[in-house]
């Protein structure tokens, strides 16, 4: 497979899907990652709470721990990812690498980044078959339509490197706390209860074409 995940900042792929990128990769599949915002952040004050530049160095160490290096950055502002904008860089990344599943963002998430990266890769990749929504994570990616799971993959072998991912993104992991990590293992948890393994994560099909 070629999966190539997409997301408006970096720390919401290692989030959502971190795992499955990580075993995807160990099973030598390609996967490429891609963020479409510099992730910088201020509060409502002003205040920096993350440069871009800390961001992108952040989210290379994360890639490594996962196997994943394949990671691309653009620059559209953290909080406004515009809709022609990002549906035409999206198109060029979907023909430079020719996936043939896309991860992204669900659409009625809570946060307008994410919201603008969904919609953007639902236009750019109209001609792509297979399409998955990964699972949010608050603060932000709380959908008011609820995630629907519909496919898991098994993470059991590379919850660590996720974990380790997580906590690569330093500026991220001080903001929320260690109980930003120990949510995510316990809904890997939950998620491979769910689907008899010890741990997963879900995905919500938007369409996946099936070979019988
Ligand atoms: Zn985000």
């Amino acid at each position: 497979m070629r999966i190539l995940a997409i997301g408006a900042h970096l720390d919401d792929l290692e989030v959502a899907c971190g795992g499955t990128l990580a075993a995807a990769a160990r099973r030598g599949h390609a996967v490429r990652m891609l963020v479409l915002t510099g992730s910088a952040y201020t509060n409502l004050r002003g205040q920096v709470l993350r440069t871009a530049e800390q961001a992108l160095s952040e989210g290379r160490a994360a890639a490594d721990v996962l196997g994943v290096p394949d990671l691309r950055v653009l620059a559209f502002p953290s909080k406004d990812v515009p809709f022609d904008g990002a549906t035409a860089a999206i198109k060029a990344e979907l023909a430079d690498f020719q996936p043939t599943l896309v991860l992204t963002h669900h659409p009625f998430d809570s946060h307008q980044a994410h919201v603008g990266t969904a919609r953007a890769t639902f236009a750019a990749a109209k001609p792509y078959k297979a399409i998955w929504l990964y699972e949010g994570m608050q603060p932000a990616g709380q959908p008011m339509v609820p995630f629907r799971a519909d496919v898991y993959i098994d993470i059991g072998e590379t919850l660590p490197a996720k974990v380790a991912a997580l906590k690569a993104h330093a500026s991220q992991y001080a903001k929320y706390g260690e109980a930003w990590v120990e949510t995510l293992e316990a809904r890997a948890r939950c998620r491979g209860f769910e689907a008899g393994v010890r741990h997963a994560e879900a995905f919500e099909v938007v369409r996946m074409p099936l070979a019988i």
